[in-house]
């Protein structure tokens, strides 16, 4: 092909593709549309007036909806029948939009959550129900737990379990080890130990740094989760380096701030929801509200943000 013809049809792929996404953005929002109309001709049996063996029929016949869809959208949007907040979401992003949080949504907290749901992509926004409901029953279960006698603090309430499948000559030795002490002390030691042989290696930051990390910086950073995400309670495997202070606002890679996260705590990060973001990952919470008066807000995370929510063309490098 000369290069003519291969810039024609350049032009040509191009515009097909945008015209699909236009239209298909259309479809969309005509889909959703329909959807929200279902509860009320079903509950008026407008489908049989018209002359259709029943609803699915109906819906597949005149807006091409499967019987799943249709399945979906009816419990859905019984759940969200007195929350015109969650209903004004679905409207403007879909149902799957408010899936996440139609269980924990009450009349009360719709606007707080519905404005979450506008924020966030589902993905990000599943991370955050799930740390926002792993906080609120721990909250209960601290305050059952402290009862007046401090003794109660250290019953084995207080402990969690880690079950692992060791070597029996490791076993062996770990037994050793802790003698006549306790794993909770021993496990300590260890850790002190081998945090403290990390710490001694740990290369020195790097300032007016280009965007890509140098590899002894981010060895060092991925040996501390052995690759996995460094939210608590993540076991994911990380896809993104963090800069907790962000890099566009500091051009630094500082070993200490620079944490490995996957991508729904990493989008979280960006949308100005974890507390305690600058001390290390074992103090974060996530948070209620963004600061949207804070320099990372204004200067990245909005941006970051609010491209996160649109649509995702393409992809980003990975460092953020
Ligand atoms: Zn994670």
């Amino acid at each position: 092909m000369t290069n003519v013809a291969q810039n024609t049809q350049k032009i040509l792929e191009k515009d097909l593709h945008q015209k699909f996404i236009f239209y298909g953005k259309n479809a969309k929002e005509w889909t959703r549309k329909c959807a929200l109309l279902l509860p009320e001709i079903n509950h008026l049996q407008i489908w049989k007036k018209k002359g259709f063996e029943n609803i699915y029929e109906y819906a597949r016949i005149l807006a091409g909806m499967s019987t799943n869809a249709v399945n979906d959208a009816l419990r859905i949007l019984k759940k969200v029948e007195n929350k015109p907040e969650l209903k004004w979401v679905i409207n403007k992003k879909g149902i799957n939009a408010v899936r996440p949080i139609v269980s924990i949504a009450t009349q009360e907290t719709a606007n707080f959550w519905a404005e979450k749901a506008m924020e966030m992509s589902k993905n990000t926004l599943e991370a955050y129900v799930k740390e926002f409901k792993k906080e609120h029953t721990e909250a209960k279960v601290t305050e059952s737990i402290f009862c007046p006698s401090t003794e109660n603090r250290h019953s084995q309430n207080l402990f969690s379990k880690l079950k692992m499948e060791l070597d029996p000559k490791i076993t062996d030795q770990l037994n050793k080890l802790k003698g006549q002490g306790n794993w909770n002390e021993l496990m300590q030691k260890l850790l002190q130990a081998y945090q403290a042989q990390l710490e001694a290696s740990k290369p020195i930051p790097q300032e007016n740094a280009k965007r890509y990390v140098p590899a002894k910086i981010k060895n060092y950073v991925l040996i501390k989760t052995n690759n996995t995400c460094a939210f608590p309670g993540c076991t994911k495997e990380y896809k993104y380096l963090h800069h907790t202070w962000r890099f566009a606002l500091t051009k630094t890679h500082d070993p200490d701030s620079l944490i490995p996260l996957c991508k729904a705590h990493e989008h979280l990060a960006h949308a100005g929801l974890i507390e305690n973001e600058n001390q290390s990952p074992e103090n974060w919470k996530i948070k209620l509200e963004t600061d949207k008066t804070s320099k990372k807000w204004q200067k990245i995370d909005k941006w970051v943000s609010k491209y996160y929510t649109g649509e995702q063309m393409e992809k980003r490098t990975n460092t953020g």
